[in-house]
């Protein structure tokens, strides 16, 4: 027993070690300050094509380049900034970094679309909606070359702004992907209710599919919903070899976790995308060898 509690108290999550191990939650004035001195970069995460291994494009995900602390993930700013009216500020410096990054992109030749996760709390005022579209239009960005990912982080108060906004987004051609799909937040009530074209399965249902038949039972009804509704599908929290030779034997189109990448700031995606090109070449070859 002594041994089995001396090796209980040293033992940490796998995925919890891989960060910083101070966690905090920062004041609603330090991350103020971080909006405004321009501390948050963008990291993107590249979503590719399970078929071809084709990278058909990438995620943003919101770090923070602390002075002291180093990089700070989202979980550790983004509830602060939702509850003390931070978010719009965040959200807007987060949409012009990805816009103008996926304009540069595009002038290389590099034709990714490029996916914001959005916040509820950004979806209470109409003129959200056209907010993104002037900034799109001003970046040199058609709507088409970006996804916005939504969740729902708690029950919807403003449900018929909410819905404008994204229908609005909609119709003016962005992608609208419903995130975590589901999860308790994400589920199909949502999808009667707004037009979303991707539907992106939870890492939950993901990692350790090809073991467990309650995760593929969960993970194929989504594929068969997804495609009833003409929805896009995407695999999250891929994390291994196993997961991905699984995963292409299902009808999802898209994969994303650290077996393929981790995010990445935005200089390192071209040289990635060009390692990733050859590795893909084995990680995609015919699936009936023999046929
Ligand atoms: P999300 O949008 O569902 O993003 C996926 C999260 O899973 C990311 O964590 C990503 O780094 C992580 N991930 C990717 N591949 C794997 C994998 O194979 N295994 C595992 N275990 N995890 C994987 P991250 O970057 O810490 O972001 C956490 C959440 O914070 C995001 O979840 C999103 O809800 C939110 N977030 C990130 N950036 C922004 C932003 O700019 N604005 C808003 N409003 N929320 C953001
Ligand atoms: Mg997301
Ligand atoms: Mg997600
Ligand atoms: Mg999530």
């Amino acid at each position: 027993p002594n041994d089995l509690s001396a090796l209980l108290a040293t033992w940490k999550p796998t995925n919890m070690s891989r960060r910083q191990s101070t966690r905090k939650i920062y004041s609603p004035e330090e991350v103020r300050t971080a909006i405004t001195n321009g501390e948050l970069v963008n990291y993107y995460q590249p979503k590719v094509e399970l078929s071809s291994g084709k990278v058909v494009g990438v995620e943003s995900l919101v770090r923070w380049k602390h002075p002291q602390d180093g990089i700070v993930f989202p979980d550790q700013f983004i509830g602060v900034a939702e509850q003390y009216g931070l978010i719009d500020d965040l959200t807007r410096a987060v949409v012009n970094g990805a816009f103008a990054q996926c304009k540069t992109w595009q002038d290389y030749g590099l034709h990714l679309l490029v996916a914001v996760n959005l916040s509820m709390d950004n979806l209470t005022q109409l003129e959200f909606a056209g907010y993104l579209l002037a900034t799109a239009a001003s970046a040199g960005v058609p709507p088409e070359r970006i996804v916005f990912e939504v969740t729902e982080s708690r029950l919807m108060n403003q449900v018929s702004t909410t819905l404008e906004i994204l229908t609005r987004l909609r119709l003016n051609r962005f992608g609208l992907s419903i995130d975590d799909f589901g999860t308790g937040h994400s589920s199909l009530i949502q999808l009667r209710d707004i037009p979303f074209n991707e539907l992106k399965v939870d890492k939950g249902f993901v990692h350790g599919i090809a073991g467990n038949a309650t995760l593929r039972a969960i993970f194929s009804s989504s594929m068969s919903l997804a495609r009833q509704l003409n929805m896009k599908t995407v695999a999250e929290g891929v994390e291994d070899q196993a997961d991905w030779d699984f995963l292409r034997k299902t009808s999802c189109m898209l994969a994303q976790g650290y077996f393929i990448a981790k995010p990445m700031p935005a200089d390192e995606i071209p040289i990635w995308i060009s390692t990733w090109e050859d590795k893909a070449k084995y990680l995609t070859k015919p699936l009936n060898v023999n046929a």
